[in-house]
């Protein structure tokens, strides 16, 4: 089940990842070695939960509703894509919110963030509208216990 969830939100295990470590590619190994996982980065940190609710700023939609695990061997990265087809240069970074939190010992953090991305691609900069949509997360952190 768990390894299931996993492979569905695009992580995958140290388990799954060793074997192929050899095959892959320089430049695609380079990439994934700039990103810390979880236990590198966070060895205090035993599990988090991210909640994500991702919603169009005239609410006209149904918002987006998301949620992540992360466990030791995922990548410590906290970078979500804007759910807005149309959005270009958008997302949304919430990694230095997450690690100030981390940092204090904190169990639970709520946040919000604006896309600033633009909606359309015109090349008259007169007619790029903002993207403006909203993230609304919460976040469960789990310590490793002393
Ligand atoms: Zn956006």
């Amino acid at each position: 089940m768990f390894s299931v969830l996993k492979k569905a939100i695009g992580l995958t295990s140290a388990t799954d990842a060793e074997p192929s470590t050899a095959l892959v590619s320089e430049s695609v190994n380079h990439r994934l070695q700039g990103q810390a996982k979880m236990h590198e980065k966070y060895p205090q940190v035993r599990s988090l939960a991210v909640n994500l609710m991702i919603s169009p700023p005239d609410y006209e939609t149904e918002p987006t509703l998301n949620g992540r695990s992360f466990g030791p061997d995922s990548l410590a990265f906290f970078e979500f894509r804007c759910k807005n087809v149309e959005c270009t240069q958008g997302g949304f970074d919430i990694t230095e919110t997450v690690s100030d939190s981390i940092a204090k010992g904190e169990r639970s953090i709520n946040g919000r963030r604006v896309c600033h991305g633009m909606h359309g691609r015109s090349p008259r900069a007169h007619n790029t509208i903002r993207c403006n949509y909203e993230l609304n997360f919460r976040i469960n952190i789990n310590y490793v216990e002393n």
